[in-house]
């Protein structure tokens, strides 16, 4: 058929750190489908640095732009680091994460979190999708000293912004066979912020009358998602919350090495890329999970529209974790990235 001589499009950005082993792990994966893909690769974070001087620059803005869809590794963003302050388009930005999520209006993050048998999890059950606005709230970096001793950070939402986030998230849940979505919120002591936040979501809540729609305040949904892991579906929170909320959802489900992110928008440009840092105390080392990277590949093949692959990778990788033969140290294994990546790979082989 044509599908199968039509090759998808993927801008491979690696990154620092463990990004370069677990790219590597996921295209060796993500071929094994048989799906189709023209994978192209740049020097990005301080790979690019050591060139140039900075992390990122006008051809990766323009190789996102043109090719949309960004498989991506973490890169280092600590101070000091060559990926702090980056100038872009007359903008300066906190790092090259900032300047692609700020440039492509990127406001959506999607983190799930979902059990699997063999992971080191003490949740079964857990399988939430974690929405997390992106633009504003908590983290629009606007942060002004008042006086030597007093700072002023401003949480911003605004209408706009809300309403986005909320399309997406019940957009997401119809698309995804999801049956609710609860919004998380402070709205007894935001009370003009989160109060708009919640005005937001219901409005748009009602034009999805399947999807059933809660409201939580977050600090009770922290101790009810680790009491009723299984209560939960899709979460939607601004960006500080969301934050938050996200790193338990993958504490539940066992750790930063099982945790994807994927990051939407308006713009035609997706990223997908693991929720953890660069991991620079096991980098280089052939320990990292792949399987950050590899449930970011699975979201990205449901964005390509590659559903039966998608379905495919997530259930090798489960079966390869479930035997628990081919994985890496952090879930109790021996063997290295590469080679639980190999594994996976391995059943399609034999699946086909
Ligand atoms: P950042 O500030 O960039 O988010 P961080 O300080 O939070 O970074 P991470 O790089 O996210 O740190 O790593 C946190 C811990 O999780 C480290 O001990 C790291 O080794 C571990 N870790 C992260 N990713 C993986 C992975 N894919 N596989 C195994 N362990 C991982
Ligand atoms: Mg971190």
């Amino acid at each position: 058929s044509f599908r199968r001589f039509h090759a998808h499009r993927v801008l491979c950005l690696a990154g620092d750190g463990v990004g370069g082993e677990l790219l590597e792990a996921t295209k060796l994966v993500l071929q094994a489908t048989g799906v189709n893909f023209s994978f192209e690769d740049m020097d990005f974070g301080n790979a690019c640095a050591r060139q140039t001087g900075v992390p990122i620059n006008e051809d990766h803005v323009r190789a996102v732009e043109e090719i949309g869809c960004v498989l991506k590794g973490p890169i280092d963003i600590h101070a000091g680091s060559a990926s702090t302050q980056v100038e872009l388009r007359g903008r300066r930005f906190s790092s090259a994460n900032q300047a692609l999520r700020k440039l492509f209006q990127l406001y959506a993050n999607v983190r799930p979190a979902k059990y699997l048998e063999g992971t080191c999890s003490k949740f079964p059950g857990t399988d939430v999708v974690v929405v997390r606005e992106n633009t504003e709230g908590m983290y629009t970096g606007e942060e002004v000293w008042e006086s030597p001793d007093s700072v002023v950070a401003t949480r911003r939402i605004t209408r706009q912004g809300a309403t986005r986030v909320a399309t997406f998230a019940f957009e997401y849940a119809r698309a995804n066979g999801r049956k609710k979505v609860t919004a998380a919120h402070k709205a007894n002591v935001l009370r003009k912020s989160d109060t708009l936040f919640l005005e937001c979501c219901r409005q748009i809540a009602s034009d999805f009358p399947e999807i059933e729609y809660t409201e939580q305040l977050c600090d009770s949904l922290l101790t009810g998602m680790v009491l009723h892991p299984q209560s939960w579906d899709i979460i939607l929170c601004e960006n500080l919350f969301g934050d938050l909320v996200s790193d338990l959802a993958a504490g539940l489900v066992g750790g930063l090495g099982l945790a994807p992110s994927a990051l939407y928008g308006d713009s035609g440009v997706s990223i997908f890329e693991p929720a953890h840092g660069s991991a620079p105390d096991i980098a280089g080392q052939d320990r990292a999970n792949p399987t950050s990277m590899l449930l970011s590949a699975s979201r990205m093949l449901q964005h390509l529209g590659e559903h039966t692959a998608s379905r495919a990778l997530e259930e090798a990788l489960a079966a390869v974790i479930k035997e628990g033969k081919h994985t890496t140290p952090d879930l109790g294994g021996t063997v290295g990235t590469q080679q639980m990546a190999a594994a996976i790979a391995n059943r399609f082989a034999t699946a086909w």
